[in-house]
């Protein structure tokens, strides 16, 4: 089963996602806000991240650096009232896959994440055929 860490100050919002989300087979944990986003991140095994952006204590910007900082691979889905260009944009620098503004279709964001974890399995165990280091190059196909 794929466990999601949802992050979410706003309670209303966060108990939706979580029962949503197990409703269609997801295992869920939910943190109210960044710091505790981080340390279950740190301490549980998860499959994608599904984080608002204005949080108490970290925002979803500086947390979602913090986990590209030790998981660069797991996809993180920003959700947030913020709908301007720009956020989107500071969303995407700071590492995010994907981005939902709120209030959301819920059979939209079950779409998304669906596309979030395939592509992230897609990649899983898949050893690159080229690697370069300066002006040393390995390839591994051959
Ligand atoms: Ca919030």
């Amino acid at each position: 089963m794929q466990n999601i860490l949802i992050i979410e100050d706003e309670k209303r919002v966060a108990d939706l996602l979580k029962t949503g989300l197990e409703e269609n087979g997801y295992r869920t944990m939910v943190a109210y806000d960044g710091v505790m986003g981080l340390r279950l991140f740190r301490s549980y095994p998860f499959q994608l991240v599904i984080s608002d952006i204005v949080l108490p204590k970290l925002d979803g910007f500086e947390l979602c650096k913090e986990i590209r900082k030790s998981n660069v691979r797991i996809p993180v889905l920003m959700l947030t009232a913020l709908g301007s260009t720009d956020d989107k944009l500071d969303g995407f620098d700071a590492g995010a896959d994907d981005y939902m503004t709120k209030p959301f279709d819920f059979r939209e964001l079950i779409a998304r994440v669906k596309v979030l974890l395939k592509r992230d399995t897609g990649t899983v165990n898949r050893p690159p055929e080229h690697v370069s280091y300066a002006d040393l190059s390995i390839n591994f196909s051959l």
